[in-house]
């Protein structure tokens, strides 16, 4: 969707979106077709010169916490969820370079042979010169989740908006998937998603944000265009924010 002349209100913004986003209809592993559909919408966003920085889960191909309920080490578990997020990076590189948005992959795992090791100030340098940067590998530790990978790169990169991506419209009083009573919350502060428990994003990603005044934005990502209209500083979803 084009940005209809009005000037965006974020200039650099990190996405996040989980693993589970890029199954669609394949039941397991990446769908291309959704890949390709994220790869379009941050193709408009690129277009218009906001900077981008991403950060995408692995829970479509490995959780450690899942692996080591089966009996696996959890670290060992863990390192497969991270490398998981690489696989999922390369897809989606992959994709945006197809449409001829000029990206990297920096991993927090070092993988020279396949991206870029993650370096803070390399990664402003690309967002700088309007390459979308893809972190992967969460934190590069285990027993973290790319939630709090993603709160901890907004931090660094100094993006103004950490938007997060999931299947409803923002942020619930319960599962609105589960329980037709659920109320749409448009607006939160850090410490009411920590004290309702509310599914918005661990808490360790929570209170990175809180700590760091790092506004948080809730939403839709399959709602076309929704990605533009939050640029743009519109409405859109749940703001979790200092009130
Ligand atoms: N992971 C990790 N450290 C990190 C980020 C991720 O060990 O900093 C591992 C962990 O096993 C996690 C998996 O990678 O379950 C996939 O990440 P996550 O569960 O956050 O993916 P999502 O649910 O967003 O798809």
């Amino acid at each position: 969707m084009p940005l209809d002349g009005g000037k965006p209100k974020y200039r650099r913004i990190l996405l996040k979106f989980s693993g589970e986003a890029l199954i669609g209809e394949v039941g397991y592993g990446i769908d291309p077709k959704v890949v390709q559909q994220i790869a379009l919408e941050l193709q408009e966003l690129n277009r218009i010169g906001i900077e981008i920085g991403l950060v995408v889960g692995g829970g479509n191909i490995f959780r450690g916490a899942g692996l080591a309920a089966v009996g696996m080490d959890r670290v060992t578990g863990d390192h497969m969820g991270m490398l998981a997020t690489v696989m999922n990076a390369l897809a989606l590189q992959d994709a945006l370079e197809r449409l001829g948005v000029f990206c990297r992959v920096m991993s927090a795992i070092r993988i020279n042979e396949v991206c870029e090791d993650y370096l803070r100030r390399r990664a402003i340098r690309h967002l700088e010169k309007g390459r979308l940067v893809i972190f992967a590998a969460g934190t590069g530790n285990p027993f973290f989740t790319t939630d709090t990978a993603a709160s901890l790169r907004a931090i660094e990169i100094g993006a103004e908006l950490l938007i997060k991506a999931t299947k409803v419209d923002g942020v619930y009083s319960a599962d609105p998937l589960v329980n037709s009573d659920a109320q749409f919350i448009s607006r939160l502060s850090y410490d009411q998603v920590i004290e309702r428990k509310l599914a918005v994003m661990d808490t360790t990603a929570i209170i990175m944000c809180r700590d760091h005044s790092l506004p948080l934005r809730v939403f839709d990502m399959h709602k076309a265009g929704a990605l533009t209209h939050i640029v743009k500083g519109e409405d859109v979803g749940t703001l979790v924010s200092r009130e």
